[in-house]
């Protein structure tokens, strides 16, 4: 059973310096030494060689798979929305938007965009996501290495795809960039395997520590997707993923919230994790899992508020296996940078039989 890794440097490119949070600007977590630190522990456990020749670079998918989920203005915006910041006299930090719609007048008014400046924060749900210039070309790159990893899933046996996706996506909404997310790389990826490669039924499992507001949003009405979500209760994305949370219309039921109390630890999170997999396992009968794959449950990481411990990511990589499916990893949060590259090797580790158990 063999495990592949789509990376492409290009996520690099996006690196913004500074977010606003609590009324200051700190350092940007979102930060390229996330995936940087997996590779790392890649090499250290033999994944990868020092030249880093196993890993597979993206191929080009074109804008048309992002263009089913989010609408073309949004993709344009993305586009221009730094350029048009620094010629108003916009700092170089980054794009913050300062003036955002009065929701339910905007949603009648969905034609009228905010003009020239409004429109940062028409297309905002946040402050998290700052837009450099890069930022466009690493998002468009992510979803491309996504794409691809669907690619090789779907064509070779028994491998399981690792697609090392920066900046994360799940937050992103169809016209909405927010929680350091641009394009929702996993909502995406779901639906090309669904309409392009034709996989059958698909669940997505978002074991971030955040609920993936953007991901439930695109499928809540559709039995396939199946959608479902472990996450910090009463945290951000705030709006989103209560346990009354389960799709409407054919897509009742088909959406699955079990939010956990902030200092949940390993004993608890894998017996949510265990019923959630039987639960899918059971009813839905997915051909292939896709793991929205974030590592801000780490008791040490500086945004999320569980305190799963090292371990407990071999039990969850174990437990997934256990359902026998082929399996696509995408990397959303964890702001971990000392452990991110030893917690995701965990729960690869299941999947991969020359992965060494740990670097130490
Ligand atoms: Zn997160």
């Amino acid at each position: 059973m063999g495990l592949k890794i789509v990376y492409s440097e290009k996520h690099k490119k996006h690196n913004p310096t500074r977010e606003f949070i609590l009324g200051r600007f700190e350092k940007y977590k979102e930060c390229e030494k996330r995936v940087e630190n997996i590779l790392i522990e890649a090499k250290k456990r033999r994944l990868i060689s020092a030249n880093q020749q196993e890993l597979i670079k993206p191929t080009d998918h074109g804008l048309k798979h992002i263009l089913k989920l989010h609408s073309q203005d949004y993709v344009d915006y993305l586009k221009t929305a730094y350029k048009n910041w620094l010629r108003i006299g916009g700092s170089e930090v980054g794009v913050f938007p300062a003036d955002f719609p009065v929701r339910d007048f905007a949603n009648k008014h969905r034609e009228n965009k905010g003009g020239n400046g409004g429109s940062r924060g028409y297309y905002t749900s946040g402050l998290h996501s700052v837009i450099v210039e890069g930022t466009f070309e690493a998002a468009y790159e992510a979803v491309q290495v996504a794409l691809t990893a669907a690619d090789i899933l779907v064509k070779e046996d028994n491998t399981h795809v690792l697609a090392l996706s920066r900046p994360p996506g799940h937050h992103a909404h169809g016209d909405l960039c927010g929680g350091y997310c641009f394009f929702n790389n996993a909502a995406i990826t779901a639906k090309y395997l669904i309409d392009e490669l034709k996989v059958g039924k698909v669940a997505i499992l978002d074991i971030d520590y955040h609920h993936g507001n953007g991901t439930q949003e695109f499928f809540y009405s559709q039995n396939n997707p199946l959608y479902a979500s472990i996450h910090g209760e009463n945290d951000y994305p705030y709006y989103w993923g209560s346990a009354s949370e389960k799709g409407t219309g054919q897509g009742l039921g088909y959406t699955i919230n079990r939010p956990l109390k902030k200092g949940t630890k390993d004993e608890e999170y894998l017996k949510t994790l265990k019923e959630i997999l039987e639960n899918i396992k059971l009813n839905f009968k997915p051909n292939l899992i896709l793991i929205s794959l974030g590592l801000d449950t780490f008791e040490k990481d500086p945004v999320g508020n569980f305190k799963l411990s090292s371990n407990c990511y071999l039990q969850i990589g174990k437990l997934i296996k256990g359902l026998n499916l082929k399996c696509l990893f995408l990397l959303e949060g964890g702001y971990a940078l000392e452990n991110i590259g030893e917690n995701c090797l965990n729960v690869l580790h299941a999947f991969n039989d020359t992965l060494i158990k740990s670097s130490l």
